[in-house]
């Protein structure tokens, strides 16, 4: 892999680190950030590593109005012999592609972006927790900077790359979560943004998740919005149904984000021979399944919980409590080997552990 020449300025004071018995999710973050300016006309320039800091914008900057702005989600592991792992970091750069392309953004240099994250790392690697189930979170995003009140795309972009370590998201053994059906709010639309990692859908989503958490739940489920009935996705994770013996995961329609826990989930289940169909599935047809009693497990796929049980889903008056509301064997199947992959403890055939 090609190395990206930057520059490196290194923090003259560290920071305490917090105990890595007590991490929380994204509220810590480490001694140094990585920077990548973008001019239209000049292309990508100045990259560089520098300590953690605020960065200073013009309060007309696209971003702050429009909401031009992208993101991304992985994780680097320690392993029990001392090697730091990504997992599948390439399918991240390449959905960031996708993102930005939706978002009219300059295209990242994949490779190089990759290149500069593996050399933040190196510099950061004593804020990787090593405990099992924690890790070094990444979040790799851009922003446009251009002070200029037209709704138009930017000139001017930056894009950064910041690291938080957080806890294990299972401290007592995987608890299955209890999931609201929503009827009323859409997160997003085919045609819209759903299948971009950018600020608007998660803004969009924050009002159903608010309600839920006051009504006891964890997350909501949501359905399409057009027609309101097709599962599109759980939270911000996806979602599959394990039904009279067949895993099926709602298809990608264009408002479904394409993860990358989802792509590997699928992999897996071809791997393991267990049947795993992608197709329209709607909520009458898991309120069917339940009342059949074939509705055997189901469960959320996402880089944070990796693997997340559904225990019950509230849909309109009806409860439906699922496997008795305990994980089920393929969910923890696909949970441990996805992250004995992660953690460099299980053998890896499909080459998903990078090496930083
Ligand atoms: N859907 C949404 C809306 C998400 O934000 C995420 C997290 N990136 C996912 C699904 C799961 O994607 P991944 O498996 O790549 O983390």
């Amino acid at each position: 892999m090609k190395e990206l020449k930057l520059e490196v300025i290194l923090s003259t004071e560290k920071k305490q680190k917090p105990s890595f018995d007590h991490l929380e999710f994204g509220k810590y973050f480490t001694d140094h950030m990585f920077i990548w300016n973008y001019t239209e006309g000049k292309g990508w320039h100045d990259p560089r590593i520098v300590p953690y800091q605020p960065i200073t914008l013009d309060p007309a900057a696209t971003v702050f109005h429009y909401g031009q702005t992208v993101f991304e989600g992985l994780k680097a592991y320690m392993t029990k012999d001392e090697q730091i792992l990504l997992f599948r970091p390439d399918e991240n750069f390449k959905r960031f592609n996708r993102s930005n392309d939706r978002l009219v953004m300059p295209e990242l240099d994949e490779e190089g972006a990759l290149s500069a994250l593996k050399q933040l790392i190196q510099i950061e690697r004593d804020w990787i927790p090593t405990a099992e189930g924690t890790s070094l979170y990444i979040r790799p995003f851009m922003i446009a900077t251009e002070a200029f009140l037209g709704v138009h795309p930017a000139k001017t972009y930056q894009f950064m790359i910041i690291l938080s370590p957080v806890g294990a998201y299972y401290k007592e053994g995987i608890n299955p979560v209890k999931i609201a059906v929503e009827s009323e709010y859409v997160r997003a639309v085919a045609g819209g943004t759903g299948n971009a990692k950018t600020a608007g859908n998660y803004a969009a989503s924050l009002k159903a998740g608010e309600i839920a958490s006051e009504n006891g739940y964890s997350q909501v489920l949501w359905l399409d919005g057009k027609e309101n009935q097709y599962i599109e996705e759980v939270g911000s994770m996806n979602v599959f149904f394990k039904i009279n013996g067949e895993v099926i995961t709602p298809a990608l329609n264009g408002s479904i984000l394409e993860g990358i826990t989802r792509k590997s989930v699928i992999e897996l289940l071809n791997y393991m021979n267990i049947p795993i169909v992608e197709r329209k599935i709607s909520i009458h047809e898991i309120q069917q399944a339940y009342q059949d009693g074939v509705l055997e497990e189901a469960f959320g796929s996402g880089t944070a919980a990796v693997i997340s049980p559904i225990g019950e889903l509230l849909w309109k008056n009806e409860k439906m409590v699922i496997n008795n509301g305990e994980i089920g064997s393929v969910s923890k199947q696909v949970y441990d080997t996805l992250t004995g992959i992660q953690n460099g403890i299980k053998e890896d055939p499909f080459g998903w552990a990078v090496r930083v």
